[in-house]
């Protein structure tokens, strides 16, 4: 299946005003942008907009002001570090909608670029309030979204608004989605899926999707534990979820009759407490004692799990084999890391944890795509519609 919804690229811009939907909910250190992955990611579409001659209007959340102003939550630094990448002023308005932003962006000339405060100052953004939807169509001509990693949210800004303009994708959301549905509509085989993070809840639907299209299934992470007390294995203190215990079985039962097999770690790494300081053991076997609670998978584990992505004709991967961000306990997530680095076969990243730990790594630049939407490539895998996709103009 190819994109199936009109691209950026096919749109008449030229010296119309374009709401751009972007995903700059960044982290902030100190009143700057800590990283700027998710800000350089929507630099082609920006760029090819204003070699157009298009004024670009920006409109993003930063974090969860709860639809109140506040200043720590404010896109100036995001307007700021965006300038130093664009090598243009970026102006900024000083709010979402109202008089003077109307009054700025109808100011604006081709290939200028002002970006909006914060939408979820707004309380009408995540309620989809139609005011809000139409106050944000009065701004522009016609719109456009690159927001990927909002896309599985139906707000103003990511869906509402397309009720008033006609709806574009952007260039990295159009990627984004292209990469991902290859990956369970078309991948090369065989198709390795490998799970981990903290919990099944979370990841279940995907559980289910990849056990009909996927060739194997590799889990690691504090969701294996779930799969160990479904089975009657002690998990000592180890992050269990109750409600995966029985998500867990049930996917277990589901793979018994599947084509895809389920892998569990043979092996753990484990701490007495989530302490880098602990006291520190490996296991022999995955039963966990009483007082101990397992924070990776072991080195058998790891090395198996790295046998079968050297295998792979594609490996998707979501979620770390361990807790990454404590020393100790970080080498399955490493060892897991360099075999995707190294697999021969396409790699696909998605989720937050996952990719900051290939980040961490050294290793991003190795892998063919990184997403950049954690809850938004969750959805998508599962088979999930995304409202702010469907808004959009069929191609
Ligand atoms: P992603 O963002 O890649 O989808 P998740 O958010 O689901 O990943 O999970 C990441 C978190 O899971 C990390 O903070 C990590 O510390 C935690 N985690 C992984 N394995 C374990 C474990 N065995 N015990 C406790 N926490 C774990
Ligand atoms: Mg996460």
């Amino acid at each position: 299946m190819s994109f199936s919804k009109a691209s950026v690229r096919d749109a008449d811009v030229a010296g119309r005003r374009v709401l751009v939907r972007v995903d700059f909910n960044v982290p902030l250190d100190g009143g700057a942008v800590a990283d700027d992955t998710r800000i350089r990611a929507t630099l082609p579409t920006i760029e090819l907009l204003r070699e157009r001659g298009a004024a670009t209007i920006l409109a993003s959340h930063l974090g969860r002001p709860k639809g109140k102003v506040d200043s720590a939550l404010s896109m100036q630094p995001v307007a700021e570090r965006l300038s130093e990448l664009l090598g243009v002023e970026v102006r900024q308005a000083p709010a979402v909608i109202g008089g003077e932003v109307e009054t700025l962006a109808h100011g604006l000339g081709p290939s200028d670029v002002l970006l909006l405060e914060n939408v979820r100052f707004e309380p009408g953004e995540t309620e989809n309030d139609p005011d809000l939807a139409g106050a944000l169509g009065e701004l522009a001509d016609l719109y456009v979204n690159d927001a990927f990693g909002a896309a599985h949210r139906a707000h103003a800004s990511t869906a509402g608004v397309a009720g008033h303009l006609q709806g574009y994708a952007g260039l990295l959301l159009e990627r984004e989605v292209t990469e991902l549905t290859r990956v369970v509509e078309s991948p090369t085989r065989p198709l390795v899926v490998l799970l981990g993070g903290s919990k099944v809840s979370d990841k279940v639907g995907v559980i289910e999707r990849f056990l009909e299209v996927a060739d194997e299934i590799l889990i690691g992470g504090a969701m294996c534990f779930s799969f160990f007390r479904a089975q009657g294995i002690e998990t000592g203190n180890s992050l269990v979820e109750e409600e995966g215990i029985k998500l867990a079985a049930e996917a277990l039962e589901r793979a018994k009759s599947s084509d895809c097999e389920l892998m569990l770690p043979v092996d753990l790494v484990l701490g007495k407490n989530f302490d880098a300081e602990t006291e520190i053991r490996e296991s022999d076997g995955v039963a966990v004692p009483d007082g101990w609670m397992g924070l990776d998978i072991g080195p058998k584990s790891a090395a198996a799990y790295a046998e079968e992505i050297a295998k792979a004709g594609t490996v998707l991967w979501n979620g770390p084999m361990g807790a990454f961000e404590l020393a100790p306990f970080a080498a399955g997530t490493r060892a897991v890391a360099e075999a995707v680095a190294a697999a021969p076969g396409t790699t696909v990243l998605g989720g937050g944890d996952s990719v900051a730990a290939m980040q961490q790594f050294g290793l991003g630049d190795k892998v063919d795509w990184l997403s950049t939407g954690g809850g938004a490539s969750l959805e998508l895998l599962e088979g999930k519609k995304l409202p702010g996709v469907e808004a959009l103009l069929d191609a």
